[in-house]
């Protein structure tokens, strides 16, 4: 393959996580040219160093009809890519501390089964006992997805990587996209090596998205922040499913070497430009204490590894997915608000479909781009504290 040809393909993504291979790879499979440039390495950034929850349990009503057909995607991996990722139906399970919590669990469950929906099962203090024998007793019930778990992020993103190259996907790496222009049909996209161009553009770059819409005039209310992951060491087996909490900020599972990994969207700080997140060892702390209300035995257990990864968050919780309403041949999937790596393997493959003109009962309308247009005339309406936003 000459150099030139290289520089040209059917499709040109931009950001090679979770949702860039995932798009790159469906889209290979069914026979079209894909170039992929990263502005780091592969899986580099949230894709890549995340906690690896595979989480339907607590979507957003818009969200699950998609992160249920990704889930099934999940199950299937190992056929699909050729490797699992690492993912282990673990189960997730939410606890309720209290009867107030109980209740509103139950409303939860209620309110999805009248949207038809029965992924999501309320349980008691028994069946609570019964599914994580170790948890501290005050625990009076909760909420269990049994066909959720949990995956191993790099190996994850790896295996999209290697998959789409097989099937012929080109990538690119230390290759940061600059100016991204439509001239006629084909879209330029300008580098530090050069410029590469194709008839159709995705931007799957993550936290920085945003300002690449901004190159088209689509401006979106979303911005970056820094989250944040602690690894403890080595402890025996004690907790097999992904465990959450309803009254506070948890994100919880063992893998199997033994460590334990702590999250749940837990705010750092970060540095944009410098591209990396930083940690906050006081909040970091309140994580660790919420664990050992929950599991008192591991009081002593010590933290081996601590960081932060960049992710984006777009004000009213719901990513960007789906084709621009500024430019033709464009489309986003971006500001998955730091639960993107569940949806990577579905949305990859949804996105590709519409890109396709492929029909799917799977609505994007959610998603669009252009919903945050009425929030140019009311900026506050979309307006959601990260705080209040639903863990892992
Ligand atoms: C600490 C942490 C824990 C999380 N835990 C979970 C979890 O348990 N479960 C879950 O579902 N989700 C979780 N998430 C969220 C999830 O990781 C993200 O939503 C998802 O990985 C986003 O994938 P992406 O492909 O959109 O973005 P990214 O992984 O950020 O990839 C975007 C890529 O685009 C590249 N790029 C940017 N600009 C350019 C450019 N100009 N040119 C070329 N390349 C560019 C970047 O270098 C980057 O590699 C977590 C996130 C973090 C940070």
């Amino acid at each position: 393959m000459t150099d030139a040809s290289r520089r040209q393909s059917d499709v040109l993504v931009i950001g090679a996580g979770i949702h860039g291979l995932s798009t790159a790879f469906h889209l290979a499979q069914r026979g079209v040219a894909v170039t992929v440039l990263e502005a780091d390495y592969c899986a580099r950034h949230a894709s890549g160093v995340n906690a690896g929850g595979v989480r339907t349990l607590g979507r957003h009503d818009a969200e699950i009809p998609l992160a249920l057909s990704s889930r099934e995607l999940w199950h299937e991996l190992r056929q699909t890519l050729g490797d699992d990722g690492g993912f282990v139906p673990s189960g997730q399970l939410k606890l309720a501390e209290t009867r107030a919590e109980l209740e509103e669990c139950r409303l939860r469950v209620q309110h999805l089964q009248a949207l038809g929906f029965s992924h999501e099962v309320l349980v008691d203090q028994a069946q609570v006992f019964d599914i994580i024998p170790t948890v501290a007793r005050h625990v009076v019930g909760g909420i269990w997805v049994k066909d959720d778990g949990y995956a191993v992020p790099y190996r994850t993103v790896t295996a999209f990587r290697l998959a789409a190259e097989k099937s012929g996907v080109q990538i690119h790496e230390a290759t940061a996209a600059q100016r991204i222009e439509q001239s006629g049909r084909r879209w330029k996209v300008a580098t530090a090596k050069g410029d590469f161009s194709a008839e159709h553009l995705v931007i799957t770059a993550g936290a920085w998205a945003r300002d690449l819409a901004a190159q088209v005039g689509e401006s979106v209310p979303a911005h970056p922040e820094g989250l944040m992951l602690m690894v403890t060491h080595r402890v025996a087996p004690f907790c097999a499913p992904v465990l959450g909490a309803t009254g506070r900020s948890l994100s919880f599972k063992q893998f199997a070497n033994g460590t334990v990994v702590i999250g749940g969207k837990l705010i750092g700080s970060l540095d944009f430009p410098a591209r990396h997140g930083e940690v906050d060892m006081t909040r970091l702390g309140t994580s660790a204490r919420t664990v050992t209300d929950l599991f008192p035995h591991l009081k002593n257990l010590g933290v081996n590894r601590v960081w932060a990864g960049v992710e984006a968050f777009t004000a009213d919780d719901l990513p960007v997915i789906g084709a621009s309403r500024k430019a033709s041949n464009l489309s986003y999937s971006f500001g998955f608000c730091g639960s993107g790596f569940q949806m990577g393997p579905g949305t990859g493959k949804r996105l590709a479909q519409q890109i396709l003109g492929d029909h799917s009962d799977i609505s994007l309308d959610a998603f669009d781009i252009g919903r945050f247009a009425a929030a140019v005339t009311d900026p506050n309406h979309l307006h959601q504290p990260v705080d209040t936003l639903p863990q892992h």
